[in-house]
């Protein structure tokens, strides 16, 4: 039985909104399945029980039919997760159709798909090519077996070329690859080899992030057992110094801090998060945003099924538009691109919002980074060097700071 009219849910946000001005070019789905909890991972994911596939598509259905009229042409859509493709593949037929039926879709755009290794069949690719899918994410994290086992990862490092062939054989030409490095016990040399398997694949966008710890992730605890120890920092210093060695020589080039790409083949779905851009977004704990407004649906799958006030989604989280908190995000994004930030846009919206004292703070905390080394500002933009990159997170709340 549905429930209707939750007292938060995101039908408020968006019949608040002009659809002719709030018309957004991206779209997020997120499918919350996995075979098991990696214990690494904060993403909302369930292990999944099969029997929660078909009402989950059904709901997502009704949830895009609701928000579909606030969209322009997609020029972007991005069905992460989760594990997208542990979806059955007649639920990622209904997925498709239903998608195309409730939305335009500019004439090149960009369709990505978020795949692990060993779930991807020749039916599966198929049929997301047949969708308009020409884009996967293999999710391949490293290439030695030992590393997997400690990412809790459960694919076999051979599946990940297996995935590779298989997408390029349907037809879905670009695909990209995640790795992660600084797991504990991996050696500088052990990621070298870990790169150049990626890049032997030769795939046009390679993704490399830093294991992180994040609260209340099972791998937290073991670390704070002491049974695990993280990388050291050097260490990882000089693994990232791999890499840009490793994919400049393959031809692809650093576009944000963990993202590498041949030209022309970076994600521009990540692009519009990064440059703050309208998206909208469908499925338990996705984020939205729109004309300022950004909110995020339940996390909670039960909640997701059973809370439908007209297809919308009861949402956990709302937040109006606040200038001076988008000044912030706009400077942490823009910060992580190397096509940097904005400098004299940004410094007018600071002075508008915030004054000029904050403006001349702000001002001087840039300098202070460029005559420190990390930071250039080219044709008006303020641009990390590579030293920079490295500490691109504490630059980024510098400079916040001289907006507060
Ligand atoms: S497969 Fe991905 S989303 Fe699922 S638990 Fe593992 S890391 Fe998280």
């Amino acid at each position: 039985m549905l429930r209707q009219r939750p007292a938060a849910s995101a039908r408020a946000i968006f019949l608040a909104l002009d659809r002719a001005r709030a018309a957004a070019r991206s779209l997020y789905v997120h499918v919350p399945f996995c075979f098991h909890k990696c214990h690494y991972c904060d993403f909302y994911s369930i292990v999944d029980r099969q029997d929660r596939q078909e009402p989950f598509v059904a709901r997502l259905l009704r949830e895009l039919a609701a928000i579909a009229p606030w969209a322009g042409a997609l020029d972007t859509v991005f069905v992460g997760g989760g594990t997208p493709s542990l979806l059955r593949v007649d639920l990622w037929q209904r997925l498709l159709t239903g998608l195309h039926e409730r939305f335009r879709f500019g004439p090149v755009a960009e369709f990505t798909v978020e795949c692990n290794p060993e779930t991807v069949t020749p039916e599966l690719m198929g049929v997301l090519a047949a969708g308009g899918v020409n884009r996967v994410s293999i999710g391949a994290q490293s290439f030695e077996a030992r590393h997997l086992r400690t990412l809790e990862r459960r694919h076999d490092p051979a599946s990940v070329a297996r995935a590779v062939a298989l997408a390029r054989g349907a037809g879905i030409t670009r695909q990209s690859v995640d790795l992660i490095f600084g797991i504990p016990g991996q050696t500088v040399g052990e990621w070298e080899a870990d790169l150049g398997a990626a890049l032997a694949l030769g795939t046009n966008h390679l993704s490399c992030y830093d294991l992180t710890y994040e609260p209340a992730t099972a791998l937290t605890a073991r670390r704070d057992r002491g049974e695990v120890t993280p990388a050291d920092e050097d260490v990882e210093i000089e693994m990232f110094a791999v890499t840009l060695g490793a994919t400049r020589a393959a031809g692809l080039a650093r576009y944000e801090v963990s993202n590498y790409a041949r030209p022309g083949d970076e994600c521009r779905h990540n692009l519009a998060y990064w440059r703050q851009e309208q998206w909208l977004a469908a499925g338990p704990s996705a984020s939205g945003h729109l004309a300022g407004h950004r909110w995020k649906n339940t996390p909670r799958l039960d909640d997701y099924l059973s809370i439908d006030d007209g297809g919308f989604a009861p949402i956990a989280d709302h937040e109006p538009p606040e200038p001076v908190r988008a000044i912030r995000e706009r400077i942490m994004t823009g910060l992580r691109l190397t096509e940097g930030l904005d400098a004299r846009a940004t410094l007018a919206s600071v002075r508008a919002e915030c004054g000029h004292t904050r403006a001349a703070a702000l001002a001087s905390r840039a300098e202070w980074h460029r005559a420190s080394g990390h930071l250039i500002e080219d044709a008006g933009r303020w641009v990390l060097t590579e030293s920079g990159f490295l500490l691109a997170d504490g630059i980024a709340s510098d400079l916040m700071g001289a907006v507060d």
